[in-house]
């Protein structure tokens, strides 16, 4: 049943504190989210205690794969995908669902650099009514060739809009954008993929006194601003890569370029207070880590 791409997944990190005990980070929103992934998908949904033990379960037998250096995890990739002999096109009886795990380095050990964004407008990762909110392999397929070409442009990553010309994210990252006033504006639409590493910062953000406006952001805002010198810059977060700035953005008739200090001095702190709280060298004050390894 590979071939109709029933196939959801997850992706997070468990992070050991200097005490040597190993943490995660809002689990309880990956779960949720891996329930809506599996709606759309047709599969069937994980109860969250469920999701939450099998994380358990794999520290159990894998706590030494944690690594301890600065800024390094074990990746976390829970994922679940039809599995039956069967050739007819119906939702699968049969699925599996597994946890893998690889210790991860420092994502940009030289420090965070701002990445180049190629604007895709040949292709898009999402329609109106598709898969796009959805953790699903096929987005991932449908992004490749696209990225391919990014990195054909010198460009680290690929950027994607909607049928009407609004900002999307990128292939695996939100983005969000950075106001002279300090506003934070990040696309809202039911074909991206809700990241929780963008709504943290954006409750960090809120904590420190930022508007933040959710709401559809078309690219000529993003044009039109940069050029007036309303949007001083912008940031892509995700996971992985938690926060990075982003330099230029390049499409096939214009080029972007952010190089003022401010929106990515932003971005920064923002990544610092953020990962303080996932190593656990500032205090939790929202509650988001879960103990893994007791
Ligand atoms: C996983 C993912 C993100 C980032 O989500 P986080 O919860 O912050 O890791 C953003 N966009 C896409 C398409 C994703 O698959």
């Amino acid at each position: 049943m590979l071939h109709y791409a029933q196939e959801i997944f997850e992706g997070m990190k468990a992070y050991r504190h200097a005490d040597g005990s190993i943490w995660t980070f809002r689990p309880y929103e990956n779960a949720a989210r891996m329930q809506r992934s599996a709606r759309r998908m047709a599969l069937p949904e994980l109860p969250s205690d469920i999701f939450i033990e099998s994380l358990k379960q794999l520290i159990a037998v894998d706590a030494d794969w944690v690594p301890s250096a600065p800024e390094t995890s074990l990746y976390l990739r829970p994922f679940m995908f039809a599995k039956e002999a069967f050739l007819g096109v119906r939702p699968a009886k049969k699925v599996n669902y597994y946890v893998i795990a690889s210790p991860a380095g420092a994502y940009f050990p030289g420090g965070v650099e701002p990445v180049n964004i190629w604007l895709s407008t040949q292709y898009s990762r999402a329609g109106k009514g598709g898969t796009g909110a959805a953790k699903t392999g096929g987005n991932y397929a449908s992004s490749l060739l696209p990225q391919a070409e990014a990195y054909e442009k010198g460009c680290q990553q690929v950027a994607f809009l909607d049928d009407e010309g609004n900002l999307e994210e990128l292939g695996g990252m939100n983005i969000v954008l950075v106001k002279r006033d300090g506003t934070l504006v990040t696309p809202e639409s039911d074909s991206i993929l809700e990241g929780i590493t963008r709504d943290s910062i954006l409750q960090l953000a809120t904590d420190r006194g930022h508007v933040v406006e959710r709401r559809s952001v078309s690219l000529d805002e993003w044009r039109s601003g940069a050029a007036s010198g309303d949007i001083v810059g912008a940031f892509a977060c995700g996971t992985a890569a938690v926060v990075v700035p982003i330099g230029r953005l390049l499409g096939t008739d214009f080029e972007i370029v952010h190089a003022g200090a401010e929106a990515s001095e932003l971005a920064l702190s923002l990544r610092q207070e953020l990962t303080d709280i996932q190593y656990g060298r500032v205090e939790d004050r929202h509650g988001w880590l879960t103990r893994l390894d007791a």
